[in-house]
């Protein structure tokens, strides 16, 4: 579905992705983890060309990214990030909507996909559907954040730490809530975290990164029982 062929990235003379080769086959739940700086945003950013590789090739869909426009790479992939971003003059409802709006779906065929998605993430319609990004609470925001993603029925959906800042239990309720859209809909998914616990309990396959390097990757239970080295043993190394 997404695949990496030796790409890179620098930024000020000095290589942030170095060299990386990946394979994101359909369907999956990849996670992307490393340290702070190990070049996870960026690497995600690459794939709906927020961030334009320097060097190597992306692939999507079996063609080189260049071949689509940005909007219709981003279109086709819903990304939803720790900041959210949600527009804070549009209701929740407009807000969810954005694409579909962009792709001039009839509007009672958006009314109905924004309860549908309201409704999966456990946003009560006729409660929320009016309300500003300031009258919600940060899970409620990051919640419409995942709506929004969701809403055009991307083929692949990117995360971006979508479940930072929050406090423990919503942070478990929405990991959950994603972990049951992927067995719905068997969507490819991509999430960054630097969280371990949350990477070992949502991913497929996880690909550590250290300095913009692939150091493992494979399945949870494979970078937990045969860690390849020191990097990956200290990682995951757990206190339980
Ligand atoms: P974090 O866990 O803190 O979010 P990350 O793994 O997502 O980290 P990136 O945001 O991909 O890391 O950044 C990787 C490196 O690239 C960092 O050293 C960062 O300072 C640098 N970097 C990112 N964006 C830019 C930019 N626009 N200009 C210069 N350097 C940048
Ligand atoms: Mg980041």
């Amino acid at each position: 579905m997404i695949r990496f062929d030796r790409v890179s990235k620098v930024f000020q003379g000095k290589p942030v992705v170095d060299d990386l080769s990946l394979h994101i086959a359909e369907g999956e739940f990849t996670v992307l983890i490393g340290t702070s700086g190990s070049g996870k945003s960026t690497t995600l950013k690459m794939i709906n060309r927020l961030i334009e590789h320097d060097a190597g090739k992306i692939y999507f869909a079996g063609e080189e990214i260049h071949k689509f426009k940005p909007q219709d790479l981003r279109r086709r992939m819903g990304y939803a990030i720790q900041s959210i971003g949600l527009f804070p003059h549009w209701t929740v409802e407009e807000n969810i909507a954005t694409v579909p709006q962009l792709l001039k779906w009839p509007r009672a065929r958006i009314r109905e996909r924004v309860t549908e998605l309201m409704t999966l993430l456990h946003l009560e319609p006729e409660r929320f559907r009016r309300r500003y990004p300031h009258q919600l609470s940060g899970g409620q925001q990051q919640r419409v954040g995942v709506a929004r993603a969701l809403a055009a029925d991307p083929e692949v959906l990117l995360m971006d730490e979508p479940f930072g800042a929050l406090d423990p239990v919503t942070r478990l309720t929405l990991q959950k809530e994603i972990a049951r859209i992927h067995q719905l809909s068997g969507r490819t998914i991509v999430l960054v975290t630097h969280d371990i616990d949350e990477a070992l309990g949502l991913a497929n396959r996880i690909v550590l990164l250290e300095q913009g390097r692939v150091v493992q990757q494979g399945t949870p239970l494979a970078l937990l029982t045969e860690p390849i080295n020191d990097v990956v043993r200290d990682f995951f190394g757990r206190s339980d």
